[in-house]
C-alpha cells in the first residue's frame, strides 16, 4: 500500500516537478538529436533516458514524502545541478546544451535562495563537470548542430516560460491573500471600534446614576480624590456642596414615588444649569446632591449654593400635576491644600448640612460657622470654618 502524505505537497515542490517534467523532455530531445548526429551507444541512450524521463518522478516522491518537502527539494536542485556538470563534461561542454543546462539551474536555485542558491547551483555544476574530467579526462567538443541549438533555445525558452507563469500565478495568489487580508483588518478595526464605543458607553453608564442622569458615588469616589489632588498649588481651592431636599418624604407621601422621582430630575436639571461646566455635579444619595466645584473659594461657593437654594424655593413645582413647595438645605466646605483627605471634606460639609437641617432648613451653612441664609433667604456674613 502507498503511504498518503500527512499533508498536501507543498508548491515549491509541486512546481519543480511540473517545470522538471516538462522543460527535461525537451532536454532529452536534444539530447536525442545530438546523441543521433554525434552516433552515441545504447549506455548513452539508458543515461539519457533515465535522467530526463525517469529521475523527475524519483526526486518528487522523494521531496513529497520526505519530513522536510522544502530542504528535500532544496537537495533536488543541487542533485539537478550535480548532474548537469555531469553530463556537461561527458558531452565535452557542447556550448548551447551546457549553457541551457546550467542556466535553468542556476536561476532555479537563485529563485528560491538569492544569489546564494545560483553560486551553490554553479558549485555542484562545477563539482558534477570536475568528477567527470578526473575520472574520463578532459575534452572539449563545444560546436553542436543548427537543430540541436535551435532545439537548445526552444528548451530554455519553454523554461523560462513557465517559470514566468510560476511566478505570475504566484503574484496573483498574493495578492488575492493580501486584499483578503486588508479586507479582514478593516473588519477587525470597526469591530474594535465597536467594542471600543461600547466598553466608552459602559464606562459612561457605570458612572451616572439612572434616574437623574449625574454623576453617580462611584464617579464621584475618583473625581474626588483627583481634584484635591489638583489643590496642590499655590492659592487653589476645592469648594464642595452637600445638597438635601427638605422634608422630601413628604413630596413621596403626598404624591406618590413617581412624581418625587420627577422633582430628583428637575432638581438635577436646575442644579447643573447652576452649576459651571467644569463642576462635577453628582447624586450622592436618595434626595441628596454632591457639587465639586474646582477652584472655587468658600465664599463664592456659599454664594452659588445661595443662588440654588433660592431658585428652588421660588420655582413654582409640579408634582404629579399639583404644585409641590420644594426647598434644599446645602452645607459648604472648602480644601485649601491636597493634604486633605476626601472623607475629611464631605465629612465637613456634612456637619454644616446637619447644622443647616438643625437650623430650621431651606438654608446653606458652612461648618462651625453661623448660617448664610435663613428661610426667607436673607444672608447672614459667612465665618469660614479653620481649616
Ligand atoms: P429631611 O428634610 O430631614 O432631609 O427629610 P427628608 O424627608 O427629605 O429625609 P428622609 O431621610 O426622612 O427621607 C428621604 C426620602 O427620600 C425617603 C425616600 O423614600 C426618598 N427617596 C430616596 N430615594 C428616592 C428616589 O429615588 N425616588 C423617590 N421618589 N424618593 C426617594
Ligand atoms: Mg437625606
Ligand atoms: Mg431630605
Amino acid at each position: 500500500m502507498t503511504a498518503v502524505p500527512a499533508a498536501p505537497t507543498h508548491w515549491v515542490v509541486r512546481m519543480n516537478h511540473r517545470n522538471r517534467s516538462a522543460s527535461w523532455l525537451i532536454v532529452a530531445a536534444v539530447l536525442a538529436v545530438h546523441f543521433l548526429e554525434q552516433g552515441y551507444g545504447p549506455w548513452a541512450w539508458w543515461l539519457m533516458v533515465l535522467q530526463f524521463l525517469v529521475y523527475p518522478h524519483i526526486v518528487y516522491l522523494r521531496a513529497r514524502y520526505a519530513k522536510d518537502p522544502l530542504a528535500a527539494e532544496i537537495q533536488n536542485m543541487l542533485l539537478d545541478n550535480f548532474c548537469f556538470g555531469l553530463w556537461a563534461a561527458a558531452l565535452g561542454f557542447p556550448l548551447w546544451i551546457a549553457y541551457t543546462l546550467v542556466i535553468c539551474g542556476c536561476i532555479n536555485m537563485t529563485a528560491f535562495r538569492a544569489l546564494k542558491g545560483g553560486l551553490q547551483a554553479l558549485a555542484a555544476v562545477a563539482l558534477g563537470a570536475a568528477l567527470v574530467v578526473a575520472v574520463a579526462g578532459w575534452r572539449f567538443t563545444p560546436g553542436t548542430s543548427l537543430s540541436v541549438s535551435a532545439l537548445s533555445m526552444l528548451c530554455l525558452s519553454v523554461y523560462l516560460v513557465l517559470f514566468a507563469r510560476g511566478a505570475h500565478t504566484r503574484t496573483v495568489v498574493l495578492s488575492a491573500t493580501r486584499a483578503k487580508l486588508r479586507q479582514r483588518e478593516a473588519a477587525l478595526q470597526s469591530q474594535l471600534q465597536a467594542v471600543q464605543s461600547l466598553q466608552a458607553q459602559l464606562t459612561e453608564q457605570a458612572h451616572r446614576d439612572p434616574l437623574t442622569g449625574l454623576y453617580n458615588r462611584r464617579y464621584l469616589d475618583t473625581a474626588l480624590q483627583r481634584e484635591l489632588e489638583g489643590c496642590a498649588g499655590e492659592g487653589a481651592t476645592l469648594a464642595l456642596l452637600l445638597i438635601d431636599l427638605d422634608h422630601f418624604k413628604q413630596i413621596n407621601d403626598r404624591h406618590g414615588h413617581a412624581a418625587g422621582d420627577e422633582v430628583l430630575r428637575q432638581v438635577a436639571v436646575l442644579l447643573l444649569q447652576t452649576m459651571r461646566p467644569s463642576d462635577i455635579c453628582c447624586r450622592y444619595g436618595g434626595e441628596e446632591f454632591l457639587a465639586l466645584l474646582p477652584g472655587m473659594g468658600l465664599q463664592t461657593a456659599v454664594d452659588r449654593a445661595q443662588a440654588l437654594r433660592q431658585q428652588v424655593a421660588e420655582r413654582c413645582w409640579l408634582a404629579d400635576g399639583q404644585p409641590v413647595g420644594v426647598t434644599l438645605s446645602v452645607g459648604v466646605a472648602c480644601a485649601h491644600n491636597a493634604a486633605m483627605a476626601p472623607a475629611a471634606l464631605i465629612d465637613l460639609a456634612d456637619r454644616a448640612l446637619y447644622q443647616a437641617k438643625s437650623g430650621g432648613r431651606n438654608r446653606v451653612c458652612v461648618a462651625g460657622a453661623a448660617p448664610v441664609a435663613e428661610t426667607d433667604g436673607a444672608a447672614t456674613p459667612v465665618v469660614p470654618a479653620a481649616y
